[in-house]
């Protein structure tokens, strides 16, 4: 979509730390990390939330959390400690880029309940 940055980001139109990639998917390095490990996994096609998937969208979704998540998260060496999985919906939910994104974070203990 155009004037969308993680679109621009997924089509390499701007630079990332890109740590993961197929033909569904993209994840990167979030510019500004909250944890020693913050990347970011994306859908390469534009769904602008939670809100906006789709029964078509079943095995995409299905594929990150089934697979890019848990092997990022053993790449990334966060699977024996943990991690947490964020999918920010909307202006309350603190969502500052309308493109569907999951933080995974980890590296440190996290808090609850998160600010
Ligand atoms: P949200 O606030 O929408 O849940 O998360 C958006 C995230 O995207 C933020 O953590 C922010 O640091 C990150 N971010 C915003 N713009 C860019 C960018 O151009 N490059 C990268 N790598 N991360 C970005
Ligand atoms: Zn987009």
């Amino acid at each position: 979509m155009a004037d969308c940055i993680f679109c621009k980001i997924a089509q390499k139109e701007i630079p990332s730390q890109l740590v993961y990639e197929d033909e569904q998917v993209v994840a990167f390095k979030d510019l500004e990390p909250q944890a020693p490990v913050h990347v970011l996994i994306i859908p390469k096609k534009h769904v602008e939330s939670i809100m906006a998937l789709k029964a078509e969208d079943k095995d995409l979704v299905s594929h990150i959390l089934i697979e890019v998540i848990p092997q990022l998260a053993k790449e990334l060496q966060v699977d024996e400690k943990g991690f947490r999985v964020v999918a920010n919906t909307g202006d309350e939910g603190g969502q500052s880029v309308k493109h569907l994104h999951f933080h995974l974070l980890g590296g440190r203990s996290m808090q609850w309940p998160p600010g």
